[in-house]
């Protein structure tokens, strides 16, 4: 069945593409040929090199010396490409982190990741770099917030004491709760309790860029039984209170 439009001529082809077709045959015929004799010439165990008279090697299709010739030609193919800093595979795209391109290296890779071992350790030492980088610049904005608390006298006593010497004031490098503890000659969960406050400023000051993990909240005797918090707000109780207090 035909498609409307479209006039079937005499050998079976519409007339405009008549011409198109012939080649198109005639490329087709050769290379079936060209397909048959290979196959032939396989088959007898002869080199599968279009007109070579040798035997092919063993577990090879062409004989030694056309191997050689092929693999000769290939080095010569890879050099070129090579020095235009093309693929050696494809010889279309750049390479990339070695002799292949992108999509060639997924082809060939062993060990199937996308980013060769080279390109991975140097992208791991910039982000490494990137990290410390930014534990520096909190340790410096937290120790130029600390110096204003502690100038302005908005932290005093013991607690201006043990933030001096939690930020190493003195010398230059921060000290744990517990090199505190020890120079203040006091237990750990002072130091912490003597800190906490000074911290939580130093954290809203930074806006929590600080070099310290986030506290956890102190738990407080005050917390509310759990029974209350489910109650709603505005509770008769309340409500009433409020218009007592307004009154
Ligand atoms: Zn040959
Ligand atoms: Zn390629």
């Amino acid at each position: 069945m035909l498609a409307p439009g479209i006039t079937k001529g005499p050998s079976g082809c519409s007339h405009a593409a008549a011409t198109n077709h012939t080649s198109d045959h005639r490329h087709h015929r050769q290379r079936s040929k060209a397909r048959h004799q290979y196959e032939k010439r396989k088959s007898v165990g002869l080199c599968a090199y279009f007109g070579c008279a040798a035997s092919a090697a063993t577990t090879h299709r062409y004989c030694r010396p056309h191997l050689a010739k092929m693999s000769e030609s290939n080095q010569r193919r890879s050099q070129s490409r090579k020095e235009r800093g093309l693929c050696v595979s494809c010889g279309r795209r750049p390479q990339f982190w070695g002799v292949r391109c992108l999509v060639c290296r997924e082809l060939f890779g062993k060990n199937g990741h996308p980013l060769p071992l080279g390109a991975r350790r140097a992208l791991k030492l910039y982000r490494n770099a990137e990290l410390q980088f930014e534990i520096e610049q909190r340790q410096a904005h937290a120790r130029f917030a600390i110096r204003k608390l502690l100038a302005d006298e908005t932290i005093r006593g013991n607690r201006a004491r043990a933030l001096y010497l939690y930020a190493g004031l003195d010398t230059g490098s921060w000290r744990t709760y517990g090199e505190v503890a020890r120079v203040m000659n006091l237990s750990h969960e002072r130091v912490r309790q003597l800190l906490y406050n000074s911290k939580l400023i130093v954290s809203r000051m930074l806006n929590d860029g600080v070099p310290w993990k986030p506290l956890t909240r102190e738990v407080t005797q005050r917390a509310w039984p759990k029974t209350q918090l489910i109650q709603p707000v505005t509770d008769s109780r309340s409500s009433i209170n409020v218009q007592a207090s307004n009154a």
